[in-house]
């Protein structure tokens, strides 16, 4: 059995794993209380919670992966500054705390998503992985592998910058980087802004301009909302296209919950990435997320299942 553990900064998911297949799975409140210092306390309590209830002794398990919110290199924690963690070594807090001595694998939650999708998808190919969610992130799997770079940045592509005209404020500190409009709030903005000024005819109403809903008013026609998702797509393909042509790969995967807005999404996107794509890398596949919200446990199992065996 090994545990994979997504720990997020509003909820940490949590999933059993039996061979590939996930036995159980279950997400609690993520405790950011004086600098995220209860975390992994309260995941060992609930992971040895359902082995006591469950009759499953604690020598099943045969590792734990983690996946974090922030830059990892060599399962070693940079920085993850939304739940308050500063540099950390997650495997010898972790051992200390369970006393089991298994194997314990550490990875970005974005590139461990990154990964679960490979596999699922069972890709031969390398592969470009975006999320679009609250943030945005991303992970790149080349030759089977995460790209996690000397810094363990590889993939931050929700850092890359797109809008140089009137670049807002990022969480990380810069201006104009692709997640000030990629991510949920970005969306919203960017609907907002283009809604105060609409020159198109719209049924939305002011209530209406959440990403759902956009989607929602794009996939019946109507021409605003077509407008804000063709601005919104024209974004992202431009922090897209600097990623295929550094790192050429044959998919590009689109997850996190703004990829519920479906087959709309990747419509846009493939259009906008050719206005924007070097002539060579033009036939890049897109295609959606397949494992919602799991993929990051998913991907914590897999990266723990190649250390075991
Ligand atoms: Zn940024």
């Amino acid at each position: 059995m090994i545990w994979g553990i997504d720990i997020g900064g509003t909820n940490i998911k949590v999933g059993l794993f039996q061979e590939a297949n996930l036995i159980y799975h279950d997400s609690f409140t993520t405790n950011t209380k004086d600098n995220g210092a209860f975390i992994l306390k309260e995941v060992r309590d609930f992971i040895f919670n359902y082995h006591y209830f469950k009759d499953y002794p604690l020598t099943n398990i045969k590792g734990f992966g983690f996946g974090v919110p922030g830059p990892v290199k060599n399962n070693y924690i940079i920085r993850c500054p939304n739940i308050g963690w500063e540099s950390k070594d997650l495997i010898k807090e972790f051992k200390e705390l369970t006393n089991l001595e298994v194997p314990i694998i550490v990875a970005n939650d974005a590139n461990a998503a990154a990964l679960g999708e490979y596999h699922k998808s069972n890709l031969k190919e390398d592969i470009l992985f975006i999320t679009l969610g609250t943030g945005v992130g991303g992970g790149i799997i080349i030759d089977g592998e995460i790209l996690e770079g000397v810094h363990g940045s590889a993939a931050e592509l929700g850092h890359l910058k797109v809008e140089y005209d009137e670049p807002l404020l990022c969480s990380c500190g810069l201006r104009g980087c692709l997640e000030t409009i990629g991510g949920i709030k970005g969306l919203t903005l960017l609907a907002r802004k283009l809604y105060s000024i609409r020159t198109l005819p719209t049924k939305l109403k002011e209530d209406d301009l959440w990403p759902v809903e956009v989607f929602n008013y794009a996939k019946k026609g109507d021409q605003l909302a077509l407008a804000i998702i063709k601005k919104y797509a024209d974004y992202l393909a431009r922090g897209i296209a600097s990623f295929t042509v550094a790192i050429d790969p044959e998919v590009i995967i689109v997850g996190g919950g703004i990829s519920n807005a479906g087959e709309i999404l990747i419509k846009k996107l493939k259009e906008a990435y050719l206005d924007y794509a070097y002539y060579a890398v033009k036939d890049v596949r897109f295609q959606l997320a397949e494992l919602g919200n799991r993929a990051g446990i998913y991907g914590c199992y897999y990266l723990v299942k190649k250390h075991v065996g």
